[in-house]
C-alpha cells in the first residue's frame, strides 16, 4: 500500500521540514500491524515527492473481540495489506504524527501555508464508487482523478474490483491534507469487520475539525467512520453540529431488522403500508408527504397506485435516502413515473417551506423514534407549517408487546424506540394534537385485534 504525497511548489523539498523526514534518508518504522517505510523518488526544487509504503502483516493481525469474520481463512487472505483502510491512518498518525498536528519546529511558519499538493493512493476499496469518492473530497476543494483496478489482469471476465487507483489535488495545507486522509480513508473503505469504541468518536471530531461541520456529507462520514454505530453517530454529529442547526438529529434510526423479526409472524409491515394506503386513497389525495420514509416502502407502494401525482419521501438519515433511491430504482423509472416520485434530506424538527401545500402527509412509526423536545418540533413542523389537509399516522400500541414470543417483557420493539404508547396514551396525545392545531381525529386498528390488548399497531388519521 502505497501514499505518495508531492509538493510542487519551489523550494519543494520544504515538504521534507513539513514531514520531519529528511529526503536523502529512507526510514523504517515498525508498527503493531507491519511497518511502513518512508522514501522520496523525487526530490528537486520544483517537485518533491514522500512515499509512506505500509507493509500490513495479515498473520500477524489479531482481530479484536466482537469483529466477525465472513469466512475461516479471512484472518489471513484478505485485502488489508494491499488496500488502504484505517491502517493507513494508524500509519499516517505514526509517521507523519508531527505533520498532522501542525508542529514544525524548524520552520513553524511552512505550516500554514496552502501548497499545491497531491497525493496518490495505489488502492482505495472505494464502496459506493467513483460517486461517492468524489463527494467525500470534491466539496474540501480537491481535484479527484481515480482509476478503477479490474480483479486480475489475465481474467479480464471477472471483472472490475471495488479497488482505485486515486489522485487528489488541492492547494491545501499539509496537515489538512493528512486529516481528511486520515478520516476520509477508513470512510472509503467502509469496513464493518471490527469493533469501534467511544475513543472513535473523540479521533473522528478530533481529526474532522474545522472542516467536517461544514461537510456536505459529514452524516455519511460518521456512519461509516464509526461503522453505523448508531449510539456513537448519535454521540459525534449531535456533539458535532450546534443544537440549534438543522441536522443536529442526523441519526441512524432507520427500522432495522430486529423490529422486523419481532413483528414478521403478524405480516405487519405489510398490513400497515396497505392500512395507510387505504387511508390516503379514501380521502382522495392526489399529492402526498411520506415523513421519515426510511428505506421507501411506501413510497413503492404509492407509485403502483397512478391515483398519487406527486409522492415526496423525507427523511433526515442519508443513508436510508441512498436505500430508498436504489430500491425504488429511481435511476431507472419511466419518465412518466420520475416527475411522480422525489426524495428530500430533511429533518423533522425544523420548519421546512417545501413541505407545505399538500394533501396529505403520512407517518408511519416515526415519532417513537424522537425524544419528547423533538416530538413537540415535529408536532409543530408538521401540523403548524406543513398544515397537510390529512395526516395518517402510526405507532406501536406498548399493550400488545406481550403478545411477541420474541420480545423480552419490558423491551420495546427497538433499540432506538423512545417510547411506545398503550392506547390511552396516543389517544391523549393525538386529541392534544387535534385540539391545538385545528384538526379532527379518528382512530383505527393495525393488524389483528386482541379482545383486551387492542391491536399490534396503532392509527390516527387527522384532518383539517
Ligand atoms: N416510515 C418508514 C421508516 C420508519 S423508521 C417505515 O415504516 O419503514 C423512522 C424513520 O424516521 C427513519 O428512517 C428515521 O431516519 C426517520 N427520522 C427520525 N427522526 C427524524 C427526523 N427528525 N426528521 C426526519 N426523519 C426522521
Amino acid at each position: 500500500m502505497l501514499l505518495t504525497i508531492t509538493n510542487e511548489k519551489p523550494p519543494a523539498t520544504d515538504l521534507g521540514y513539513l514531514l520531519h523526514k529528511k529526503p536523502a534518508r529512507v526510514q523504517r518504522f515498525s508498527l503493531a500491524f507491519g511497518a511502513a517505510t518512508v522514501f522520496y523518488p523525487e526530490a528537486s526544487d520544483n517537485r518533491c515527492s514522500a512515499v509512506l509504503l505500509l507493509d500490513v502483516d495479515p498473520v500477524g493481525l489479531v482481530r479484536p473481540k466482537g469483529g466477525e469474520t465472513a469466512f475461516a481463512l479471512e484472518q489471513y487472505v484478505n485485502d488489508r495489506p494491499y488496500a488502504a483502510s484505517s491502517f493507513l491512518s494508524v500509519a499516517i498518525a505514526r509517521v507523519y504524527g508531527s505533520a498532522l498536528k501542525g508542529q514544525c519546529s524548524d520552520r513553524p511558519e511552512l505550516v500554514e501555508q496552502p501548497l499545491p499538493l497531491t497525493a496518490e493512493l495505489s488502492a482505495v476499496p472505494a464502496r459506493g464508487g467513483v460517486g461517492v469518492l468524489r463527494r467525500l473530497f470534491e466539496p474540501l476543494g480537491y481535484r479527484v482523478e481515480s482509476d478503477r483496478h479490474v480483479l486480475d489482469s489475465k481474467f479480464p471476465d471477472w471483472g472490475e474490483s471495488p479497488y482505485h487507483a486515486i489522485r487528489i489535488a488541492a492547494d491545501v495545507k499539509l496537515r489538512d491534507l493528512l486529516s481528511h486522509l486520515y478520516v476520509l480513508i477508513p470512510v472509503l473503505d467502509d469496513d464493518k469487520h471490527y469493533w469501534v469504541g467511544e475513543d472513535e468518536v473523540e479521533k473522528l471530531l478530533k481529526r474532522g475539525e474545522g472542516w467536517l461541520v461544514g461537510h456536505p456529507e459529514r452524516a455519511l462520514i460518521a456512519e461509516r467512520y464509526l461503522k453505523h454505530r448508531r449510539s456513537l453517530v448519535d454521540a459525534a454529529l449531535t456533539r458535532l453540529l450546534d443544537e440549534d442547526q438543522p441536522g443536529a438529529d442526523e441519526i441512524r434510526t432507520v427500522r432495522d431488522e430486529e423490529e422486523e423479526v419481532i413483528e414478521k409472524p403478524l405480516r405487519l409491515n405489510d398490513l400497515r403500508l396497505d392500512t395507510v394506503h387505504q387511508a390516503l386513497s379514501h380521502v382522495g389525495a392526489k399529492r402526498v408527504l411520506d415523513l421519515g420514509c426510511g428505506e421507501g416502502k411506501l413510497l413503492r407502494h404509492l407509485l403502483k397506485d397512478r391515483t398519487f401525482d406527486e409522492i415526496v419521501g423525507v427523511d433526515v438519515s442519508h443513508r436510508a435516502l441512498e436505500i430508498a433511491h436504489q430500491r425504488l430504482h429511481l435511476e431507472r423509472l419511466p419518465e412518466r413515473d420520475t416527475k411522480r416520485i422525489r426524495l428530500l434530506h430533511g429533518a423533522l424538527t425544523y420548519r421546512d417551506r417545501r413541505l407545505e401545500g399538500y394533501d396529505a402527509a403520512a407517518l408511519v412509526e416515526v415519532i417513537e423514534h424522537l425524544d419528547a423536545p423533538r416530538l413537540r418540533a415535529l408536532e409543530r413542523t408538521v401540523f403548524e407549517c406543513a398544515k397537510p389537509e390529512t395526516v395518517v399516522l402510526t405507532t406501536p400500541n406498548r399493550e400488545f408487546n406481550t403478545k411477541f414470543e420474541t420480545l423480552p417483557e419490558g423491551r420495546f420493539r427497538h433499540r432506538d424506540h423512545r417510547f411506545e404508547w398503550t392506547r390511552g396514551e396516543f389517544r391523549a396525545w393525538a386529541e392534544d394534537i387535534a385540539a391545538r392545531f385545528g384538526y379532527a381525529v379518528e382512530f383505527a386498528p393495525v393488524g389483528p385485534e386482541d379482545a383486551e390488548l387492542g391491536p399490534p399497531t396503532q392509527m390516527a388519521v387527522f384532518r383539517r
